[in-house]
């Protein structure tokens, strides 16, 4: 990789570009190095304001053989919006978020804006848009990977709602992307991360959400097995309007911590939510009850400080059926390693009746997603890496498919998990044409056709 750039090369691109140019030495260069997990350290930083910006940088990359990643938020867990020498096309000041038609619900969102930012401009309309659980992920990367948020089973991932998109290509093109233009780039960005281009805006449908009865129900640990049980059993038949996600915390070698169990109802009526949300509650002894009536943008909470050094290793698999036989496993196996937290996602809903060939997010039969976190540094883990494939090994029979943004440690069991065969060979041959230089490769990546 080219990391020595020659000065007036760079002062070339300075003058070609609106948005600024950051080299390593200058001024704001480091403060835009680091992502929420990874740090890096590109040749060059553009915080790009245009689609022109974005070809300019692309077209300047591949001149000097420079790595291209593309970064809208800075979560991902992989680090592959930053590099080592390479060229980072940083789309933060692509913020914009406005609202096209109200009464359609259309909004236009940057990729760069971040769902803080898209919650609170949305809801003086009474609007919300189903994203993720945290403030600070971008727009960009989550809605081109999934996005499972609190509203899941009620409105599907956030890229089924999606209905128009601008791309920049590898070659610079610019394109609208919807079911009418450009139809089959359109198929590949839902789902296929940023291997087909820059998406610089989005058009969604927003929901009709202007408040969710939200909050954290904490267990006696004692009884997490059973509670946990129930409340896969509840989430089955629970009304769409309810999303909910368990998390059990690992024991760090202590006592074990109570269950949380996070519901989200979307809906102002108090007795439908206290009717979705009551079963849950009666599973067990409540230690704390915190769920009340916000505004969907308040169930939203910003990304954690990581202790210094840690890098936690993620992964995740869909269920069909998270039954009963499941649970024991899950808790079973997280049981042999003090630092693994494990979270696991109800979905199904909506997000299941999007045909599984509608999108290049395939994974349509799925009631939850489990997601194993291996806490702590890169180091440290290393030791754990056997117990955390056996964890992986003893749940692969219940399991398939993966989500691409809960990954930190990419294998090709993962691409697969996340491409199965037949997704993955109608990307690899949109690739071939849109991208057939793999120009954009830091992702869970796509090869063109015939190249592999
Ligand atoms: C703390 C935390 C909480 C999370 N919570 C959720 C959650 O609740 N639900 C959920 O679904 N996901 C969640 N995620 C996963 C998250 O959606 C993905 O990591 C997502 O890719 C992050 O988007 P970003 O724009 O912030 O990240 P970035 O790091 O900027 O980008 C992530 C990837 O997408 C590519 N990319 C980004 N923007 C573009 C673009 N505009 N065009 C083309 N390629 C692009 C990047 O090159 C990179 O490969 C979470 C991640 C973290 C770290």
């Amino acid at each position: 990789m080219n990391s020595d750039l020659d000065p007036a090369d760079i002062a070339c691109l300075r003058a070609e570009v609106t948005g600024e140019v950051f080299v390593p030495g200058d001024y704001g260069y480091e403060e835009l190095t680091d992502l929420i997990v990874h740090t890096g350290h590109p040749a060059v930083i553009i915080l790009v304001r245009s689609n022109e910006d974005v070809a300019r940088g692309i077209a300047f990359a591949r001149e000097h053989d420079l790595e291209i990643s593309t970064r809208s938020g800075g979560h991902s867990n992989a680090g592959f919006s930053t590099n080592v020498g390479g060229l980072v096309l940083n789309l933060s000041h692509l913020d914009s978020i406005e609202v096209v038609d109200e009464s359609e619900r259309l909004v236009r969102l940057g990729a760069g804006a971040q769902w803080d930012q898209v919650t609170t401009a949305l809801h003086p309309y009474g609007l919300a848009f189903t994203s993720g659980d945290t403030t600070s992920v971008g727009v960009g990367g989550l809605l081109i990977g999934g996005g499972i948020g609190w509203l899941a089973r009620k409105y599907g991932l956030a890229l089924d709602n999606l209905v128009a998109a601008e791309v920049v290509t590898a070659d610079g093109r610019v394109l609208q992307a919807s079911t009418e233009e450009n139809p089959d780039i359109f198929w590949a960005i839902r789902g296929g991360g940023g291997n087909f281009g820059v998406v610089t805006s989005f058009t969604v449908v927003a929901q009709p959400v202007p408040q969710v009865f939200f909050g954290q129900i904490s267990f006696a640990p004692e009884e997490t097995a059973t509670v946990l049980r129930g409340w896969a059993a509840h989430m089955d038949s629970a009304p769409e309007e309810l999303t909910s996600t368990a998390m059990c915390w690992p024991t760090f070698g202590e006592a074990a911590p109570p269950l949380a169990i996070m519901v989200c109802y979307a809906g102002e009526d108090e007795t439908a939510a206290n009717l979705a949300i009551d079963p849950i509650r009666k599973l067990g002894t409540v230690v704390d009850d915190q769920v009340r009536p916000m505004p969907y943008g308040d169930a939203l909470v910003p990304a954690n400080d990581l202790p210094p050094g840690w890098r936690p290793r993620v992964r995740n698999r869909f269920t069909p059926a998270l039954t009963a036989d499941l649970v024991t496993t899950i808790l079973t196996e997280q049981a042999t390693l003090d630092n693994l937290y494990v979270e696991i996602r109800s979905i199904g809903g909506a997000l299941n009746r999007v045909p599984q060939d509608a999108t290049a997010f395939p994974h349509r039969s799925t009631q939850a997603m489990v997601m194993g976190v291996l806490l702590g540094s890169p180091e440290g883990n290393e030791p754990l890496l056997p117990a955390y494939e056996a964890f992986w090994s003893a749940l692969a029979p219940s399991m398939s498919g993966a989500y691409s943004g809960f990954l930190s440690d990419i294998l090709p069991a993962d691409v697969e998990a996340v491409y199965p065969q037949q997704v993955y060979g109608r990307l690899a041959a949109l690739k071939r044409e849109y991208d057939p230089c793999n120009v954009f490769h830091l992702n869970v990546n796509v090869v063109p056709a015939g190249q592999d």
